[in-house]
């Protein structure tokens, strides 16, 4: 079974619990929603377009392919994502059954159970609110999963009232809590992470700035 790679990149990581820890990233296509403020529309859908960041010549890779496209940088942290990577769960498994001396997380909207929980060390989910522009839909990965945290994309004040409700019906801790500012360009990302930090202090929540965007790299 294939999997289908939008790019495999080396970088640091931009936002949540690991942010600033070099790693290696296998951006996966296609994903079951559509956020209207999505910074990876290139990663949504399927196409055979490839972008010019990507490290690969072909969309559709088989494991040994994407394990030559990862190792070759010398990293052993990797960071899943996509796209909605929970996608290609099964087409996963034997890349990550090569991997067991890296440490691996992923990035994934909360739609889809997880199959692959064992090979991961952090699962780190978004949520997608009501400014997403996507339908409400329910939690698939619990907060009963101690490796799981929730990262919420904030656009305006109004998205906290619905991201409090949701922590509520969802039995999140506020530890397990990451707001992020949402924005594309720096100058939206500071002004929001200005009033996001207070509510972080005020609520015990975790903030996240996007380092990606403030410093300009992929
Ligand atoms: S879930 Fe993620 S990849 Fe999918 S449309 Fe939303 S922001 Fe983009």
């Amino acid at each position: 079974m294939k999997l289908i790679v939008s790019e495999v990149f080396y970088s640091i990581q931009g936002e949540g619990p690991n942010i600033g820890k070099p790693a290696v990233f296998l951006r996966l296509s296609g994903c079951n929603l559509r956020c209207g403020w999505c910074d990876t529309k290139h990663a949504i859908t399927i196409t055979n377009t490839i972008t010019s960041t990507s490290n690969c010549n072909s969309i559709s890779y088989g494991c040994a392919q994407v394990l030559k496209n990862i190792k070759k940088y010398p990293c052993r942290h990797l960071v899943i994502t996509g796209g909605e990577p929970t996608l290609q769960q099964d087409a996963l498994i034997p890349l990550l059954e090569k991997l067991k001396d890296y440490y691996i997380e992923i990035e994934t909207n909360g739609t889809i159970r997880l199959k692959i929980n064992k090979y991961l060390e952090q699962i780190n989910c978004s949520p997608k609110l009501a400014s997403s522009g996507n339908t409400p839909y329910p939690l698939k990965i619990k907060p009963t999963n101690n490796k799981v945290v929730y990262k919420f994309v904030v656009a305006d004040k109004k998205d906290l009232k619905e991201i409090k409700a949701y922590i509520k019906s969802n039995k999140i801790p506020d530890e397990k809590v990451w707001l992020m500012p949402e924005g594309v360009n720096k100058k939206i990302v500071q002004e929001i992470s200005e009033w996001i930090i207070e509510i972080c202090k005020k609520e015990g929540y975790n903030f996240s700035p996007r380092l990606h965007i403030l410093l300009n790299f992929q």
